[in-house]
């Protein structure tokens, strides 16, 4: 395992689509350094999934490299029905009607993937089109009829998203669609499920019954892409594994001049909870097509490790995109200056670790992490069972090189996520010593031998089996 591409601290999530899912491509993406596949289910059958699936776990192999997955589910996403044309031109004033039980009748009657739709509408409420570009608003509801008028002209199409932002809290988060996948799932062996559209925490909850019922060990992604799940952010924090800023949902749901504050509000919050997340959503798409990111876009990118994102996503980019591992490449060279200046600038340090360190493993990390820092180790390591210690270790942002030992196949591919940690699958262990041991036979394979005087510090157990962190070890090596 020699590490050849640029060494950066934040993990890069990387959507799987027809431009890349070939054996080939997904080989150089994880070159390349891609942690985490997202496979959006939105797109393609179950089949297809399960065959990506398992090439990406026969690289791993291959690769003895830990490789996440993490299927994202549709959620309750509103699309247009079929057109009786498309596109359609929607110009300031005209009317349209949105009409259930029945096909349009004319270019001025549109149906909805979402039956019921109608009876959740209110007169004012806006109706937004194809990625919030096109807005209309309720002028006149009739049973089965949700009359229209259009406010923001431009072009709808078949199948064209919908965003309601005023009923989306009426609509439940997990679909019977959505269980019908998670039935595929089990044998996809997936690390993450992305939860669409999620509002309240009995969301995540309900997904965390479905995953059990169906004995999926996977860990949830809450997508904050609704107003509703910013105005429960707190709540989220508590019952999910992780959160995706999902800027594109987002970015219509709420006031677009919100964006870039709603983003380091969400990453504050969960660097308070130790809570990973992922950005998300057009960070380079103009890379789709172009060889280079607009100069928006490199800052983007830059400024989201800046906030203190955990993880980056590429969506279209990878997914669709005509160069997705160049996009990839070009994601860590932007990531590795940001971080180096992350790193020498001690307020903006600051600025992106945690505040409050109540509960001892806050405190143990954090002192990990300095001691660490002061002794400038050659490792700082933590052992873990769930993941839980790396992931608040994470959050302390320190650059000694970091090691996350576990035992458990699950939480190594997990650790996929985790900020500055590169998951290593150990053999059980039973003492500090062993895993002290095992550190100096690691650096001798994978880098360079430990020479006397060199630090190692240990963030662990005193009993390995133990979840419950309570110590912080210094090893000299003599
Ligand atoms: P999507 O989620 O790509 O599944 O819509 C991400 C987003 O909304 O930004
Ligand atoms: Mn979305």
């Amino acid at each position: 395992m020699v590490e050849e591409r640029l060494s950066i601290q934040s993990k890069i999530v990387a959507t799987v689509g027809p431009a890349c899912d070939s054996q080939d491509q997904l080989a150089a993406l994880m070159d390349a350094g891609v942690d985490v596949f997202r496979l959006n289910l939105t797109h393609g059958d179950p089949e297809h999934h399960l065959s990506v699936a398992r090439t990406i776990r026969a690289l791993e192999q291959a690769k003895a490299r830990a490789v996440g997955i993490l299927a994202d589910l549709p959620g309750p996403k509103i699309r247009l029905g079929d057109l009786v044309q498309s596109p359609i031109y929607c110009q300031v004033g005209d009317r349209f009607a949105i009409v259930e039980g029945r096909e349009p009748q004319d270019v001025h009657e549109v149906t909805v993937s979402w039956p019921g739709l109608t009876e959740l509408l209110n007169v004012g409420d806006p109706v937004l089109l194809a990625d919030g570009t096109v807005g209309w608003r309720v002028v006149e509801r009739r049973p089965g009829r949700a009359e229209c008028v259009v406010e923001k002209p431009g072009e709808i199409r078949s199948r064209s998203g919908v965003h309601v932002p005023g009923v989306s809290r009426g609509l439940q988060a997990l679909t019977d669609e959505d269980l019908h996948l998670l039935d595929h799932l089990k044998a996809i062996d997936v690390d993450f499920v992305g939860l669409s559209y999620a509002a309240t925490p009995e969301d995540v909850l309900n997904l965390r019954q479905a995953l059990s019922d169906r004995h999926i060990p996977a860990r949830i992604v809450t997508k904050i892409e609704r107003k509703a799940a910013v105005d429960n952010l707190q709540g989220l924090l508590e019952v999910s594994d992780a959160l995706m800023i999902a800027r594109g949902d987002l970015g219509v749901e709420v006031d677009i001049a919100r964006m870039a504050v709603l983003q380091k509000e969400i990453l504050r919050a969960a660097r308070d909870h130790r809570l990973p997340v992922i950005t998300a959503t057009q960070m380079l798409e103009s890379m789709r097509t172009s060889p280079l990111p607009t100069r928006a876009e490199a800052t983007d990118v830059a400024n989201a490790v800046l906030d203190g994102t955990d993880a980056l996503m590429l969506s279209g980019e990878t997914a669709v995109g005509k160069h997705p591992v160049l996009v990839v490449q070009t994601m860590r060279r932007i990531v590795a200056e940001a971080e180096a200046l992350l790193r020498r600038d001690q307020a903006l340090l600051s600025g992106v670790r945690p505040t409050g360190r109540a509960r001892p493993i806050e405190s143990l990390a954090s002192a990990a992490a300095s001691i660490g820092e002061a002794l400038q180790a050659s490792y700082l390591v933590v052992t873990t069972k769930t993941g839980y210690s790396a992931f608040v270790l994470a959050k302390e942002r320190c650059f000694q090189p970091t090691l996350a030992l576990t035992d458990d196949e699950r939480t190594w591919r997990m650790l996929t996520l985790c900020w500055g940690a590169r998951p290593v699958l150990v053999p059980e262990f039973r003492s500090s010593y062993d895993t002290i041991r095992y550190v100096e036979q690691y650096a001798e394979r994978y880098a360079q031998p430990l020479r006397t005087g060199d630090r190692i510090v240990v963030l662990g157990s005193t009993h390995w089996t133990s979840t419950r962190h309570d110590m912080v070890v210094v090893h000299e090596v003599h």
